[in-house]
């Protein structure tokens, strides 16, 4: 007999496909679940408890449980759903273009109509080792289209130029690329909703280190809600979450420091700041040039 679906179920799901289809996506492909997966191994586990000695149980176990996480690592049912337009594409360059081409001229959140003049993407190095994430564009970076270009970002060059590097070396972009007005924090919805092609960008780039830029990127990206203070001072093992990365990149380490804007507010802090670039300039085996280093 035909089983009939739960109505709020099917609510959801026409929702979903409502959704699908407004992003230009018409093609969907079932796939077993990771839930039926889970459960597929939870019942044999049980089965096998009754009739295995604890230590060989417990070997069976781990095997089974990698088996499942993997089913979960290898990507989400919305990633076969929608596969990226730059999967596949080998060249940073050429991949990015892509992500930019299908960004398009975004709507997707709330931030589309409210006064930005265009959408500030990312810019730098598309092989750079050294990625930074701010927040969002401000006036001078809405205006030019490029984030970090004014009074924080020239704070951020001489931050990156400090560590002996130049701007051209890094890659650099913002968790929403649409200016908040009146350069408010940007809201849980437009981080959601932008942040996944700053992530696509992450992993096509696939840097050694990414540098958050102030609270709202270290939340963003780290998924975490402690404060800037808790979070600075430590490397965090980083992935790009949502999105099929190169299997041979073992993702970055992740740092958190002030953003320049705070910095600029109470330049006390610069000091704190310098720490947090000097732990990823060891990491990366940067000599800080000598005028930096005394
Ligand atoms: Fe689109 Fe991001 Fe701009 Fe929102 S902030 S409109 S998601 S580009």
């Amino acid at each position: 007999m035909a089983r009939t679906l739960d109505p709020e179920l099917r609510s959801a799901l026409a929702e979903r496909v409502r959704y699908c289809h407004e992003l230009g996506i018409y093609d969907f492909y079932r796939r077993e679940t990771v839930a039926a997966s889970v459960e597929v191994v939870a019942a044999s586990l049980s089965s096998l408890s009754s009739s295995l000695p604890q230590s060989e149980l417990r070997e069976e176990m781990s095997a089974r449980k990698s088996a499942v996480a993997a089913v979960i690592a290898e990507g989400s049912i919305f990633e076969v759903v929608n596969p990226k337009p730059e999967y596949g594409v080998s060249d940073p360059v050429a991949a990015l273009k892509l992500i930019r081409e299908d960004l398009g001229d975004c709507t997707r959140c709330k931030l589309h109509k409210q006064g930005r003049k265009q959408i500030v993407f990312g810019v730098g190095n598309p092989r750079a080792e050294l990625m930074f994430v701010g927040e969002g564009p401000g006036a001078d970076e809405d205006a030019q289209g490029e984030p970090f270009v004014g009074r924080a970002g020239q704070l951020l060059n001489n931050m990156i130029k400090a560590m002996g590097l130049q701007r051209e070396d890094v890659y650099i972009a913002n968790v929403v690329k649409c200016r908040p007005p009146g350069n408010r924090t940007p809201e849980p919805d437009e981080c959601e909703t932008c942040s996944p092609f700053l992530m696509r960008q992450i992993a096509v780039i696939k840097p050694k280190v990414v540098v958050a830029l102030g609270a709202t990127a270290a939340k963003n990206l780290l998924a975490m809600n402690s404060s800037l203070a808790d979070l600075r001072g430590r490397f965090y093992d980083f992935k790009p979450g949502g999105v099929r990365a190169d299997a041979s990149w073992p993702g970055a380490r992740l740092a958190v420091t002030y953003h320049p804007a705070y910095l600029l507010r109470d330049p006390r802090q610069k000091g704190e700041a310098w720490k947090d670039l000097q732990m990823v300039m060891k990491y990366l085996g940067i000599e800080p040039p000598k005028k930096a280093a005394e």
